[in-house]
């Protein structure tokens, strides 16, 4: 295997900012230091850092891959190439697949595609349905970054496993997962939704997405989630936070990797809001809806205090022509990991976050919340999930440089103020200058056993 001697690299990480190189024997960082010499005998490649920003891989901990089952939106293959052409290296993946992850022979099956497929590293969540819950409950800490209920349908009367409090009950009493929910009160949703329905018949306009998915629907469930979690101590983590609101109820007294509670908020909530819909139309139809932008602006400070831990991204990607139609039949979701780490720096460039916040919210936060080893810092003997941004040449998002299998993008013709210049994935100089140069498959995610 290969090693990389990177010289003269200005590196993020850990909330410092400092001058060094970095020898990667193998997987792993051997050695951080000022200067590094090799003995004339050592084989290995140099890379030059100089002007670059060297940072760790981010680790998405929220997406959808779409494998097995729905690969005609995307695959492990070809969303994980995406992911590392914009700077992730390690993800998390959602159960939503067909057949759904609900049983550990089919999460050990996905595990079985990924380990051939997956180019970025990755670990999976075990899903959470009416049924399973014994089953969920098997699941060793180690081997799945937690159990959630993600993009699954729970029940006739309860689409979303939240709106069943006996059984949130039964789930937080007894379980030692990190468990993450999906957040909306099905009750306000329906009564919002028929009211639209009553006025516009089929022809619901997209901008009611937000008035029917509505901000106190979100507010309302995620109130009665954290009081039942906190009456049983339960390790809970909010996925996709998209109300100013709600991230005022998330405590900034401890560190992540302590908190009984967390929260993450994605790229696109920070981003888009109901302003946007004349622009980008169902591109930006999401569950949770987008919100106003006093949120995106009350998000980032959320960011900013800690009260949001990470930031990931949602990855849905949808053929676009499930992306066209009327209300009803647009799917909610959109493809993001590619622009995702661009789309956070944007904020730096902005003056709103520093590198060391960008890389605290995507990547060292990440590891700590999820309690993953070796990854997310650079740190000598951890392995080498590294990227090389350059904060001084722009990228414009446009039609022949998606690399989504679904080929769009929310951005289109977004112009980034830096570019993803170098990925290293376990040592693998896996993407230059926008060009996946590896096909070596990603490892499964470790975990520490108490969380
Ligand atoms: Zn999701």
């Amino acid at each position: 295997m290969k090693h990389t001697l990177i010289k003269n690299a200005r590196i993020i990480d850990d909330g410092k900012d400092y001058f060094a190189d970095v020898y990667i024997k193998g997987n792993r960082i051997e050695k951080v230091s000022a200067s590094i010499n090799l003995p004339i005998e050592t084989k290995y490649d140099e890379v030059n850092a100089e002007g670059l920003v060297l940072m760790p891989g981010m680790i998405d901990a929220h997406v959808h891959f779409r494998e097995p089952g729905l690969t005609y939106k995307g695959n492990m293959r070809s969303e994980s190439a995406a992911a590392i052409s914009g700077g992730i290296t390690s993800i998390m993946d959602m159960p939503n697949t067909v057949p759904a992850v609900l049983t550990l022979d089919i999460l050990e099956q996905k595990y079985g595609i990924a380990a051939e497929n997956c180019l970025t590293n990755y670990s999976f969540f075990m899903g959470l349905s009416k049924d399973n819950l014994e089953e969920a409950l098997r699941a060793s800490t180690e081997d799945v970054c937690g159990l959630t209920d993600d993009g699954l349908y729970f029940d006739e009367s309860h689409p979303t496993l939240c709106n069943s409090l006996d059984y949130l009950e039964k789930i937080f009493s007894s379980s030692e997962h990190l468990i993450a929910l999906h957040s909306e009160q099905d009750a306000i949703i329906k009564k919002n939704y028929e009211k639209a329905r009553d006025e516009f018949k089929e022809f619901i306009p997209l901008h009611y997405h937000s008035i029917i998915r509505s901000s106190e629907a979100c507010i309302t469930s995620t109130k009665e989630i954290l009081s039942i979690a906190r009456k049983h101590n339960t390790r809970f983590h909010l996925l996709h936070v998209s109300t100013g609101e709600e991230a005022k109820l998330f405590d900034n007294t401890e560190p992540s990797r302590s908190k009984r509670l967390t929260a993450e908020a994605t790229v696109h909530h920070l981003y888009f809001n109901t302003d946007d819909y004349e622009r980008l139309g169902n591109l930006i139809k999401w569950n949770p809806s987008v919100k106003s932008a006093l949120d995106n602006r009350e998000l980032l400070e959320a960011i900013k205090e800690n009260r949001i831990d990470i930031v990931a991204t949602d990855h849905a990607p949808h053929a676009l022509g499930e992306k066209i139609g009327l209300y009803d039949a647009v799917k909610p979701g959109g493809p993001m990991v590619q622009h995702a780490l661009l789309g956070v720096l944007e904020f730096y460039f902005k003056g709103k976050l520093t590198l060391n916040q960008v890389v605290q919210k995507t990547s060292n936060g990440v590891a700590d919340l999820y309690r993953i080893k070796d990854r997310g810092f650079i740190r000598e003997g951890y392995y080498a999930d590294l990227v090389l941004v350059d904060l001084e040449t722009p990228y414009k998002v446009t039609e022949s440089n998606i690399n989504y299998k679904c080929n769009w993008s929310p951005f289109l013709s977004y112009t980034f103020s830096s570019t993803i210049n170098t990925v290293f994935v376990n040592g693998n100089k896996a993407c230059s200058n926008q060009n996946l140069i590896s096909e070596i498959p990603g490892k499964r995610l470790k975990f520490e056993k108490i969380r």
